[in-house]
């Protein structure tokens, strides 16, 4: 019920909140299983005493002989009830599932809003969280040595919990869902230890398989952005204020065109692309702009949709947009599909997308060198659909604005696309 109530721009925010579950439940169940085998090793040195006492007051040697020797056995099982192995099973599976716990939750605050987006950073952060994994390799060391010391399993539940929080704090929030591929393959990899500690293959064999694909979709997501897994987690990208207007776009023109002297081209054209972004998905525009391609196809229009890597906020985020308005599969394109032919595109619609689109990405100095990027800017026409001049996440300017052939259509991308398709509709 909970996936079929969420909206679609709620989904990583369901999954962070999954994620966290999936960790805690990990936890728990190394929690519980080291609870079973203190409370075994317990009874054991009971009955070891027991017997030894008995041992002490028999009369017989030979009874006194056969009782001490069964005391030792018994004291030795009790020292014995957890080996090194399920002992380092039990720690890993607390310290990864703690981590991911109370890292999901710092995630899904960042992402629903309920804790502030920005990056939270303070000097020295790095060597304090290398200080708490020191300390908590240091008790995984302790566990794995004398599995039944307490004082070691108890510090690692809380500094797994202290790190996960310090794990995801610098990290801004547009980062999130790249954290949120990464905890969920956490996620899978303290089941897979949990797996180990309750001798479960079932367990074992899913968790490996969640923990192995969120990381390959973790890395996909990174070289997708052209970013390294440690300037993701460690850079604090996103820092700065990135919603105020773009850089020094202000002093600037750009062309601005309304949506009807817009249809007017767009009538005209051959061929028409559609590069779509995060604010489609914030306008809700994957229906309209659905309506607007078959219009457009009805007036011999070729119509294609250029779906990037990391469009929007989570990875495949506007496949999932395009699918639920039934955009056919076939009309999706890749990157490499259409950058070479893009001389021959007529109007190209950027359909509240921004830093996929920003040709500095070609430039080495710029905050987003080499991202692949849609490159609309060698298209006859660009009409950028945004309602302002903003940068986008990035929060870099964005020069596409002031070229020749682009021009700037000003509005919420749903209304404009609607806006377009009752022009269409008019002419009928
Ligand atoms: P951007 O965030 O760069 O740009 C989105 C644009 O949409 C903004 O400039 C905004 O401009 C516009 N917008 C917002 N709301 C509306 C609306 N209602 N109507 C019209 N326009 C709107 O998004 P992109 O998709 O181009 O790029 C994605 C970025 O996110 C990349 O930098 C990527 O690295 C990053 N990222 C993506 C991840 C993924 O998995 N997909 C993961 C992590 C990061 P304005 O405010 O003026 O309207």
């Amino acid at each position: 019920p909970a996936a079929k109530l969420v909206k679609m721009t709620a989904m990583p925010e369901m999954v962070a909140l999954f994620n966290g579950s999936g960790g805690i439940a990990s936890l728990l169940i190394g929690w519980g299983e080291i609870q079973k085998s203190w409370a075994e090793s317990a009874v054991l040195a009971d009955a070891s005493e027991g017997v030894e006492r008995s041992a002490m007051a028999a009369p017989d040697p030979v009874v006194q002989d056969t009782l001490a020797s069964t005391a030792d056995q018994l004291a030795h099982a009790a020292v014995a009830s957890l080996s090194a192995f399920s002992a380092a099973s039990i720690f890993l599976a607390i310290l990864i599932g703690g981590v991911t716990f109370t890292g999901s939750l710092i995630a899904f605050g960042k992402l629903s809003g309920k804790i502030k987006s920005q990056p939270l950073l303070y000097p020295g952060q790095r060597i304090v969280n290398v200080l708490l994994l020191g300390v908590l390799i240091a008790c995984g060391v302790w566990i794995a040595v004398d599995p039944l010391a307490t004082a070691p399993v108890y510090i690692a539940v809380v500094l797994s919990f202290v790190l996960g929080v310090a794990f995801v704090v610098p990290i801004g929030g547009g980062d999130m869902p790249v954290v949120i591929s990464l905890l969920n393959s956490y996620s899978g990899l303290a089941a897979c230890a949990a797996g180990f500690a309750v001798d479960n293959t079932l367990l074992i064999i899913t968790g490996a398989l969640v923990g192995a694909s969120g990381l390959i979709l973790t890395r996909i997501m990174c070289l997708a952005m052209n970013r390294s897994l440690p300037n993701v987690l460690f850079s604090g990208f996103g820092a700065a204020e990135t919603s105020g207007p773009s850089g020094d776009g202000e002093q600037k023109e750009a062309k601005i065109l309304t949506p009807d002297k817009a249809f007017y081209m767009l009538e005209a054209a051959q061929r028409v692309i559609f590069v779509p972004g995060y604010g489609m998905a914030v306008a809700q525009a994957q229906h309209a702009v659905k309506e607007l391609a078959q219009l457009m196809e009805k007036n011999g229009t070729e119509v294609q949709f250029v779906v990037h890597p990391v469009a929007g906020r989570m990875p495949g985020h506007m496949n999932v947009l395009l699918a639920e308005a039934d955009v056919p599969y076939e009309k999706l394109c890749e990157l490499d599909d259409v950058n070479p032919t893009m001389e021959s595109v007529d109007v190209a619609i950027v359909l509240g997308a921004n830093d996929v689109v920003n040709p500095l990405a070609m430039e080495p100095d710029s905050p987003i060198a080499g991202m692949p990027i849609a490159e609309v800017h060698r298209a006859k026409t660009v009409f950028t659909l945004k309602r302002s001049m903003r940068s986008g996440y990035a929060g870099i300017d964005n020069p596409l604005f002031y070229l020749d052939n682009n021009y700037m259509v000003l509005g919420d991308a749903k209304a404009t696309i609607q806006a377009l398709a009752d022009e269409f509709k008019g002419e009928e």
